[in-house]
């Protein structure tokens, strides 16, 4: 199994066009090699054959940047199949509008998120016209198959996160989940890995999801749960509050990685606050002797 880690930055990226805080500053001093694209996966488990999670406002980029997602010589075939959707925000969907161009792709997605993208953010009406998208809803929970792809060599299996709606589906009734994380199963050489880019929680399955698995892609997109109002001068727009787990804390996400021998854990969909951004920060120092890696964008591995 081959994972390519396309973009590791939360919604807006690293720097922000309109920003100037010092992880931005520090961003924008260094160049476009300290820069970070907007969260985005592709995962394969055979030549020419890659499946996106997510597709991120620079998604572009992000193919472009990547050899294995290249059309092969002379042709227009892309080896990109289709997109699993963890949820339906923004930085997650809007990059299907850059993809409407002649691949016929498979789109998945939980329910919920399906409706939303049929009302509030109508982007299924917007891609009909252009005939590329065929659209599947993936149901998650117990009971629930397991979704096969690749000729049935990729075992792909929601496991439910969250019922945080995006802000423009605030009103939406649909019942969850509204974010899932997918569990990968290379059918073939038995190679696992989970993706949890969102993670307000730690939920019940996901120990259960995580048995077997040696790669482990996990939401840092907040150092500490206080970290936003720091930056801005806010008050209550705790991490949790906003859908992350934080890295820190006795609640965090890093206590519940320590011990995971074997794993090779990374942490992506970083926020602009977020410390682990600079490689000599001491929140990043912290990670030594850990299983748990910062990637840069375009971080490829292989299971
Ligand atoms: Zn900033």
């Amino acid at each position: 199994m081959r994972l390519r880690i396309l973009g590791t930055a939360a919604g807006g990226g690293l720097p922000q066009w309109n920003c100037a805080c010092p992880g931005c500053a520090r961003a924008r001093a260094a160049g476009p090699r300290a820069w970070r694209t907007q969260e985005c996966l592709a995962v394969s488990v055979s030549p020419g054959a890659w499946y996106l999670v997510n597709a991120s406002p620079d998604v572009r980029t992000q193919i472009l940047a990547a050899p294995g997602l290249a059309p092969p010589d002379g042709t227009r075939h892309t080896p990109l199949r289709g997109v699993l959707l963890t949820d339906g925000e923004l930085d997650h969907t809007t990059g299907l509008l850059a993809l409407r161009e002649g691949a016929a792709l498979d789109l998945y997605a939980p329910p919920a998120v399906l409706a939303a993208l049929d009302g509030p953010f109508p982007l299924r009406t917007l891609l009909a016209p252009y005939g590329s998208a065929r659209w599947h809803a993936l149901r998650s929970g117990p009971g629930e198959d397991a979704l096969l792809l690749d000729g049935g060599r990729l075992r792909v299996t929601p496991v439910p996160v969250s019922d945080k709606r995006p802000r423009y589906a605030a009103g939406s009734d649909a019942p969850g989940p509204w974010a899932v994380a997918y569990r990968f199963d290379d059918v073939a050489t038995g190679a696992a890995a989970l993706y949890a880019p969102s993670l307000a929680r730690w939920p019940d399955g996901l120990d259960a999801a995580l048995a077997g698995v040696s790669c482990l892609i996990l939401d840092g997109t907040f150092w500490s749960e206080d970290e936003m109002d720091r930056a801005t001068g806010g008050r209550g727009s705790g991490a949790r509050t906003m859908g992350h787990l934080p890295v820190d804390g006795p609640e965090g996400t890093l206590v519940r990685l320590r011990g995971r021998s074997g794993v090779r854990c990374f942490y992506t969909h970083l926020n602009n606050t977020n410390p682990l951004a600079d490689p000599s920060s001491a929140e990043r120092a912290v990670l030594a002797g850990t299983p748990v890696e910062v990637p840069s964008d375009g971080t490829e591995i292989e299971l």
